[in-house]
């Protein structure tokens, strides 16, 4: 266990041997409900990664001192840096400190200067202290009080040998708006100055409209060869990401390692990708429609305005989106679009004639030197054995003619719509490249 005197003659240790590893314990009974989601483990994650550390365990424990003193037991066990967030109020439920101090060994000391530093808090705003507000101010004998300028309870840090092992233990109050200051202005440095230099380097690849198993298959095999790159592959919304990442004594050195194995994943998938450095879809389309000095408008049935709210969204967009239509109805596509009424009738309002009849009438109308249709069926109801839920025809006209493209999608509402409009712009981004 570790002692007081222990710990001070350990305070100024640095890690010596690699790798690190850090724990985040997220501490409430409320994040164990519906209504709460642990995120402040993200934001600490991302910023421990940042300092070459990886997270190795996560957890979420409830208001509880005898599964918080075990957790903390078996945090303290396994990872060299552990982190809790939460469970530093004033209530009788908030027992962060407590625990901690009963997994290490230490008692807990009131200090003065911290309780006055919350009776002061509390002064400036006209109140006075109740007195459950004096336990905030219990510090694990050894810590390093963090100030928190944005709530009463301080965060701590402690530091030392915990059954021979070196650890480093932080304390971090719950509420998001307190604790990213709070680790940001006290704890990275802290930390850095403990940690063996390393330098973390990423990369984000994503691909379009392939499955996941489908682009593991391709590609395990090569991002295999680099052993020294961590890959992870996210899937979702008809997009997949290939996450690189490694760690190296520089950052040149750590970016070359990602460089080498995104490169090689790329050869493989070739124009499937469509991002090299995370950017979105829809502001790719936007890039290459500018580079091609080309402007682009959009009729849209099945997705509703999907797809020019994706285009939209990016900023600047005015400069390459001249608009479309929302075109709902049989009516609607004929009136907006220009899609002859008899048309409709002989093919059905989802066709391959259709959809290639309001991208062509929508690019006629906007003047735009590309038109995009869609039409399908989004479900969950409306399908039939001949046009099921989930088949869509997206179409790309221009001046050299007009691709329809025809896809089942699988999924619910949501999804299949997404799916189109993925689709439709991964479309327009093909033609462009
Ligand atoms: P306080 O002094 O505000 O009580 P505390 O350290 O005890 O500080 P908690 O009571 O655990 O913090 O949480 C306060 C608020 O912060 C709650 O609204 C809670 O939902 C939010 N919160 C706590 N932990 C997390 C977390 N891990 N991720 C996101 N929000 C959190
Ligand atoms: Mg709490």
């Amino acid at each position: 266990m570790l002692s007081a005197e222990c710990c001070h003659s350990l305070r100024h240790f640095s890690f010596t041997l690699l790798p690190v590893n850090a724990e985040i314990i997220a501490v409430g009974s409320e994040l164990l409900t519906p209504f709460r989601m642990d995120t402040n483990s993200l934001f600490l994650t991302e910023q421990i990664n940042q300092l070459g550390v990886e997270v190795v365990f996560k957890s979420v424990i409830g208001d509880d001192l005898q599964r918080l003193v075990a957790a903390a037991q078996h945090a303290l066990f396994r990872s060299d840096i552990v982190i809790f967030s939460g469970g530093l109020g004033p209530t009788e439920d908030d027992l962060t400190r407590e625990a901690v101090a009963e997994a290490l060994g230490v008692a807990l000391q009131r200090d003065e200067s911290v309780l006055a530093a919350i009776e002061q808090r509390f002064a400036s705003r006209g109140w006075k202290m109740s007195p459950n507000n004096a336990k905030q101010a219990d510090v694990l004998d050894g810590a390093v009080v963090l100030p928190n300028p944005n709530g009463t309870a301080p965060g701590q840090w402690m530091s030392g040998k915990f059954d021979g092992r070196e650890r480093i233990v932080i304390l971090l109050p719950g509420p998001p708006h307190e604790l990213k200051p709070l680790f940001e202005a006290e704890c990275r440095e802290r930390l850095r100055l403990k940690l063996p230099p390393a330098f973390l380097a990423t990369r984000v690849l994503k691909v379009a409209m392939l499955g996941e198993s489908q682009v593991d298959a391709r590609v395990a095999p090569i991002y295999k060869r680099f052993g020294e790159v961590q890959t992870t592959i996210l899937a979702g919304q008809g997009e997949i990401q290939l996450h690189f990442r490694s760690r190296a004594g520089t950052l040149d050195e750590a970016q070359a390692r990602v460089d080498e194995a995104a490169d090689a994943v790329e050869e493989e998938l070739d124009d499937a990708v469509f991002s090299r450095n995370g950017e979105s879809l829809e502001q790719i389309v936007g890039y290459w429609l500018q580079m091609r000095n080309a402007t682009l408008a959009v009729a849209e049935s099945c997705t509703g305005g999907m797809l020019g709210e994706r285009i939209t969204s990016v900023s600047g967009s005015s400069r390459y989106f001249v608009g479309g239509a929302i075109v709902y109805s049989n009516a609607a596509k004929t009136d907006l679009a220009g899609v002859p009424a008899d048309m409709v009738e002989r093919h059905g309002a989802v066709s391959r004639e259709v959809a290639a009849a309001l991208a062509e009438g929508i690019r006629y109308r906007c003047e735009s030197t590309f038109g995009v249709g869609i039409t399908g069926v989004a479900g969950p109801t409306g399908g039939t054995a001949e046009k099921p839920v989930g088949l869509v025809f997206h179409a790309l006209a221009s001046d050299g003619g007009t691709e329809v493209i025809e896809r089942n999608f699988p999924g619910d509402r949501k999804r299949i719509r997404r799916f189109a409009t993925t689709l439709a712009l991964d479309m327009v981004r093909k033609k462009l490249m």
